[in-house]
């Protein structure tokens, strides 16, 4: 993906060389512009590339019993999908095994390998649902924001000041025992290199009126604001009670947004495809490209 990307950088360079000779004013794109980075605003993530990841969360639990549970087969079909699309998109991705309950469970971890890695923005969602339902909003939305956000990266061949790293967490619903895990194996060295932590949980409510924003860190919570003020959003304070708080444990800053009580299908069977609002969902992913690219500072070449 990121070969694809500076070939077409370097035919973009020929092509501004070949229009520079014809019209031979020093106006011109100069040679050396093309390929230079330059902070970017993330291409805006289209409602159905995350519809697309949704509704194969749905049929993933259809085919496995109506669940995405740890411990379930649907969880692992998930982490399958996940991963197999970070793959294809260059990703050098991770899955930490675990066992919880007598079943076994997994974390995806995937890293954008550039940036500085000492200043690491991580971005989470947990990937397992409840047994009763397919777990969609909860947490099928969050999933597929963030897979959008990863293979967005790739698609622009994101250059960041800071490293930027995604995790799908197993476990969540029954005490946040992924994301604890991923925290008890990571190295003192390695956790302070974690600058902060932003996690998504249930990003594609229906009928939404205010996002919820995480309270614990009110300098980023203020980023996060900005955005959604500009937009005309209407946003609230909240007090979350997903993975986060297994970083908030670490003693690492911890933001985000999201939250259950708007959705009447919380961990039911009804939490299906149609539980997710489109606009929700698309409104949440580009909120968290546009802040996750403003605190990593991420740069694209000028193709
Ligand atoms: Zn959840």
């Amino acid at each position: 993906m990121r070969f694809r990307a500076s070939l077409t950088a370097g035919a973009a360079a020929v092509l501004a060389v070949a229009v520079a000779g014809v019209v031979g004013t020093a106006q011109a794109t100069p040679q050396s512009a093309a390929g230079r980075l330059v902070p970017a605003d993330p291409p805006a993530i289209p409602g159905d590339a995350l519809m697309a990841h949704v509704r194969e969360f749905q049929k993933i639990a259809d085919a496995n019993g109506g669940n995405r549970a740890h411990g379930r087969p649907g969880f692992r079909s998930s982490v399958d999908y996940v991963k197999a699309a970070l793959d294809a998109a260059g990703y050098t991705t991770t899955l930490q095994t675990f066992t919880h309950q007598g079943a076994t469970g997994w974390n995806v971890i995937a890293e954008w390998p550039h940036g500085d890695a000492g200043q690491t923005v991580m971005l989470g969602a947990h990937l397992d649902g409840v047994p009763a339902g397919p777990g969609i909003n909860d947490n099928g939305s969050g999933s597929a924001a963030l897979l959008e956000n990863a293979l967005l990266l790739a698609r622009s061949d994101a250059r960041p000041d800071k490293r930027l790293r995604f995790a799908w967490w197993g476990a969540e619903e029954l005490g946040l025992v992924g994301s604890e895990q991923y925290l008890k194996q990571l190295a003192a060295d390695d956790k302070k290199r974690i600058s902060l932590y932003l996690n998504f949980d249930m990003v594609g409510v229906k009928n939404l009126k205010k996002w919820r924003i995480y309270k614990e860190s009110p300098d980023v919570a203020a980023t996060w604001k900005e955005h959604f003020r500009a937009k005309s959003i209407t946003t609230e304070d909240y007090q979350a009670s997903s993975d986060q708080l297994s970083f908030k444990s670490a003693k690492i800053k911890v933001s985000g947004f999201g939250g259950k009580s708007d959705d009447a299908c919380y961990h039911k069977a009804c939490d299906t495809v149609a539980n997710v609002s489109v606009e929700t969902l698309g409104v949440s992913a580009n909120a968290i490209a546009a802040v996750s690219w403003k605190l990593a500072g991420v740069k694209t070449p000028i193709p």
